[in-house]
């Protein structure tokens, strides 16, 4: 069996007793960085071994995975936060799986964008999730101005890198309208920022922006 096991997204706690009972039961653990996960396996007291399975070997570890799958052997995947799949390496796992049918099911656990949309109060009945926006300012304007034209909530990931250029073309876009960002979502400086977007940059530049964010306009 593939189980595929939903993470934190900051605070060790948010990990489900199935979780903790599937990581402690599988013959291995397959994570994106093994140094990463060890954190959250010793909280846990979890001894069952590990493997890396990232964005750069994902094709022949995959293969490797599926070797032992098909030899009846019971494997985790995990990421460093979150739900695997989303943005982080799994997608290819599940497809492999789904090709050769395997048996696989979804322990669920953090996913940031879904905190974000909660606390954020914008109508999470419709929205489309971007995942990270792209990377250069004239390209990020036309994504934005493509998205514009849904009538619905849109949430993106951003780094501490890019929050506050994608902000500026936000503003540019989408001028006055209300947005929320929302910082170390689960964590000890967990923050929900509200208002325009020249107010919440002016808000994240007085703090010197740090962390992992989410934007929802
Ligand atoms: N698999 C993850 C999930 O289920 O949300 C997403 C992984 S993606 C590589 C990392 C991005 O997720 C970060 O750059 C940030 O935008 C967002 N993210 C992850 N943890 C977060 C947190 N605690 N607070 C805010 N955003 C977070």
């Amino acid at each position: 069996m593939l189980y595929i096991v939903g993470t934190p997204i900051g605070n060790l706690k948010d990990l489900s007793l199935r979780a903790i009972e599937v990581l402690k039961g599988v013959d291995l653990i397959a994570c994106e960085d093994t140094r990463h996960t060890k954190i959250l396996l010793d909280h846990y007291l979890i001894k069952t071994p590990t493997t890396s399975f990232f964005q750069h070997n994902r094709f022949t570890k995959a293969d490797y995975i599926l070797g032992l799958l098909k030899e009846g052997k019971d494997i985790a995947v995990v990421s460093d936060a979150g739900t695997p799949g989303i943005l982080d390496p799994g997608y290819n796992l599940i497809n492999l799986a789904i090709k050769n049918s395997l048996e696989m099911t979804f322990i669920p656990g953090a996913a940031a964008f879904v905190n974000a949309l909660v606390l954020s109060g914008k109508p999470a009945h419709e929205f489309y999730f971007g995942g990270f926006l792209v990377n250069r300012t004239q390209a990020r304007k036309n994504q934005l101005e493509k998205l514009k034209k849904f009538n619905c909530t849109l949430i993106f990931y951003e780094s501490c890198h890019r929050i506050l250029s994608s902000l500026e073309d936000i503003k540019t876009v989408f001028g006055d309208k209300e947005i929320v960002v929302a910082r170390e979502l689960t964590k000890k400086f967990e923050e929900i920022l509200r208002g325009n977007p020249e107010a919440v940059s002016n808000k994240l530049v007085k703090i010197k922006p740090r962390g992992e964010f989410v934007i929802i306009i």
